[in-house]
């Protein structure tokens, strides 16, 4: 049986993750990456937490992602447990942090990962080509590289990215390439990214840099628990990450969003006010840091954000600790944001992300437009497109 030839456009991780599934006794599988190296916005993410899934419910974890029933199937088909598995076949060992979150077991590197994941494509008979650029079609459906390469392969799975972290090569510049071909592109947006706050600068002089811990964050009825932290720019961290489908919506139509936040979320309404009553200091200060337990910064949040008046009343005080409003202005600027949404619409592509209008030719990844929060879901959401192509070619 002669194989059919693969191309993979983009060898970031769904598109690494698609070529460790599909058959190598079917297929004839090249990568080509306009870098010199594989994966660069994988070890970018393992720069930090790195964040390989997360181990909450599927049905739960389904429901982190907007729109939420486009990457139900696939996700449900290849879970958080078949990711992790699959991770510990190839030799990555994960653990589970107290924040559920899955990440690599202590000691393992990013790299190390990325190692792991090539070594699995070597197995499975995988080409590389690197330093080809992918420029467009031509006429009779062959692909053309920037190096005059040009490829007519029997399947395509375009895997090209977002459009941010623009050094690691996920710049976005093939959206004209697939308007011009009549499919639907979304202008990309900053998600999972800072919002800009306009801070006084005493305020920034003395907090900038420090963390608000435990806290939870409201826009109308979605509240996230978790951490944020303030910078010159505004406010960032997962407590906020986590909304930002609502936040853009809202500075969408307002050009401003307001969130509010809990600086108590363990506490009810009624706890603060007990709180208050059997206080015997009545400095205000002294309650919140004492009483309350708040840190510095949360104090001199309040401060901030509350007149005069304001903070020295106490029933506003004391519902402002639990119902902080704070005013964003914008989103980071768009390179800066961990992921973006925008990109080849959900509408364009099946449930297995073939182009509903050129059969045989697949999207995957961030190149889509769907949105998670950070904590795993990114790349799970990765993962879960890669093992759905691959299965459906294969079978
Ligand atoms: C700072 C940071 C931290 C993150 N942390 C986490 C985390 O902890 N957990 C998590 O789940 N996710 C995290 N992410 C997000 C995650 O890394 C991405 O969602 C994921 O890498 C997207 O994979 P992809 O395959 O869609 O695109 P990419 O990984 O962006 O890969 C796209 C590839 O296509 C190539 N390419 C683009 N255009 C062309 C072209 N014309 N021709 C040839 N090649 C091309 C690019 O060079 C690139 O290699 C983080 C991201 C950032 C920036």
């Amino acid at each position: 049986m002669t194989k059919k030839t693969v191309a993979i456009i983009g060898g970031g991780a769904s598109g690494l993750f698609a070529a460790s599934k599909l058959s190598s006794d079917k297929f004839d599988v090249t990568i080509y990456e306009k870098n010199k190296t594989l994966g660069r916005k994988f070890l970018v993410a393992g720069d930090g937490g790195f964040n390989l899934t997360h181990s909450e419910n599927i049905e739960e974890m389904i429901s982190r992602y907007t729109p939420i029933s486009f990457l139900k199937k696939s996700l449900q088909e290849f879970d958080n447990s078949f990711y992790s598995e699959w991770l510990a076949k190839i030799g990555i060992s994960t653990f589970v942090g107290s924040s559920k979150r899955i990440f690599p077991k202590e000691g393992i590197k990013p790299i190390q990962v990325l190692n792991a994941i090539k070594s699995e494509l070597h197995e499975n008979n995988v080409k590389f080509k690197f330093e080809e650029t992918w420029i467009g079609w031509e006429l009779d459906g062959s692909l053309n590289f920037l190096s005059d390469l040009s490829i007519k392969p029997d399947i395509v799975i375009f895997s090209l990215g977002g459009s941010s972290w623009k050094k690691t090569g996920s710049d976005g510049s093939w959206c004209s390439l697939f308007k011009q071909k009549g499919i639907e592109v979304k202008p990309f947006r900053a998600s999972n990214c800072a919002y800009e706050v306009n801070w006084s600068s005493d305020f920034i002089r003395a907090c900038e840099g420090e963390p608000l811990k435990n806290i939870a964050v409201r826009n109308e009825d979605k509240v996230v628990k978790g951490e944020l932290v303030v910078t010159k720019f505004g406010l960032e961290g997962n407590a906020i990450y986590a909304l930002s489908p609502e936040i853009r919506r809202e500075i969408n139509v307002s050009n401003r969003a307001i969130v509010y936040l809990d600086l108590k979320p363990n506490l009810s309404d009624q706890q603060v006010l007990e709180k208050w009553k059997n206080n015997k200091e009545k400095n205000k200060t002294d309650f919140l840091k004492f009483g309350l337990k708040l840190s510095k910064v949360q104090v001199k949040m309040l401060k901030t954000l509350l007149s005069k008046s304001d903070f020295l009343n106490d029933d506003i005080l004391l519902e402002k600790v639990k119902n902080l409003p704070v005013d964003l202005l914008n989103a980071s600027p768009i390179d800066e944001a961990i992921s973006t949404v925008g990109g080849i619409a959900t509408t364009e592509v099946s449930g297995s992300f073939e182009l509903n209008d050129y059969p045989d030719h697949y999207c995957i990844g961030e190149m889509l437009n769907w949105d998670a929060p950070t904590g795993g879901y990114l790349l799970q959401g990765c993962f879960s497109m890669g093992m759905k192509v691959a299965q459906v070619l294969n079978e």
